[in-house]
């Protein structure tokens, strides 16, 4: 048999020099694998004679487990420095300045209706809410638009399956809060209306705020004093204010509600089309025939109704001049609104 002693010796000197674990697999392949050095040893003791046999193996098994050793602490030793390593690699100076933090803000559709919230609050008034997909009675029929009704056509219906549609205007909260509530009270119900159109000043999907006061003696001097008041404190200027008269199946008398242009102030611009008037609103009384539809004595009570569209608003209070720039979602857009 060779030398026990001298084999041990070089296998563990070449276990302590080695640098990688890759090397120290390596070597523990070439002293203990199936065809290992110390393996063949054992081998051999075959060949010896009966008595010499048990301390020949058990002199190798000796050795094999100090090598096993030997490479078990070594690898523990090659695989903490692997990590020390990686860790100086990684290192984090916590001395370095922060890169900062990037503070969200609100869209600005969101942010306009919520001061349309407050104003309206502050006035009195609850906010309401109804759903998007609507029956043909609350978005038609109880608003005085019966089936045949030429205005059906005007407003581009996006039709479900299920003879459901998405509401083309947000109107149909007037109607569940009339059936819903006694009077007097007084609401506004902002939200997303749907109708077939888009270009520069239209989207398939746009936001209306729609009001509603109802109560005994309600005049149109108190419907044009409180869209006034309205516009006053939303543009946070003194504001001409003037009604023409106009057409919705479900107000009567109706008109449409202009604004003494908040760009030129009135001198004529392009955005005011060189009238220096802006159409900001309609608004009207509300029609008796609604009034049947949703339960409310017509002969007692009387009110008016007005819906604008946020969007519009937006455009004007912002200066912004395509619509789409709202639903692009550009960050440096967003971004100019994200304070204040
Ligand atoms: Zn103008």
């Amino acid at each position: 048999m060779t030398d026990l002693p001298a084999l041990t010796a070089q296998a563990l000197e070449q276990i302590g020099a080695s640098d990688s674990l890759p090397r120290l697999d390596e070597l523990r392949v070439h002293w203990l694998g199936k065809k290992g050095v110390l393996t063949e040893q054992l081998k051999m003791v075959g060949g010896l004679g009966a008595a010499e046999r048990p301390a020949a193996g058990a002199r190798i098994n000796a050795a094999k487990s100090e090598l096993q050793s030997a490479i078990d602490a070594r690898r523990a030793t090659l695989e903490q420095a692997a990590v020390a390593q990686q860790l100086a690699a990684g290192r984090i100076d916590v001395s370095l300045p922060g890169r900062g933090e990037v503070t969200g803000g609100l869209h600005p559709i969101t942010r306009l209706r919520l001061r349309i919230e407050e104003l309206f609050r502050n006035a009195g008034y609850e906010v309401a809410d109804g759903p998007e997909v609507e029956d043909e009675f609350h978005n038609f029929e109880a608003l005085n638009i019966p089936a045949d009704h030429p205005a059906r056509a005007m407003h581009d219906t996006f039709y479900l399956d299920n003879g459901m549609l998405l509401r083309t205007h947000t109107s149909p909260v007037q109607v569940r809060a009339m059936r819903e509530r006694k009077p007097p009270f007084a609401l506004i119900a902002p939200g997303r209306v749907y109708r077939c159109d888009s270009d520069v000043s239209h989207s398939p999907m746009f936001h209306q705020v729609e009001g509603l006061l109802i109560d005994t003696d309600v005049s149109f001097a108190n419907l044009k004093s409180v869209l006034h008041q309205f516009m006053e404190a939303l543009f946070e200027r003194s504001l001409a204010m003037r009604l023409r008269p106009s057409y919705f199946p479900f107000t009567e008398p109706s008109a449409e509600v202009d604004i003494s242009c908040v760009l030129c102030g009135g001198k004529g611009c392009r955005v005011c089309k060189q009238t220096g008037w802006l159409e900001v609103a309609g608004c009207g009384m509300v029609h008796p025939n609604v009034f049947r539809a949703c339960g409310i004595d017509a002969t007692r009570y009387s009110g008016f109704a007005f819906g604008f569209g946020i969007e519009r608003l937006a455009m004007l209070r912002y200066g912004v001049n395509d619509l789409r720039l709202f639903y692009e979602n550009d960050l440096r857009f967003l971004a100019q609104f994200a304070r204040g």
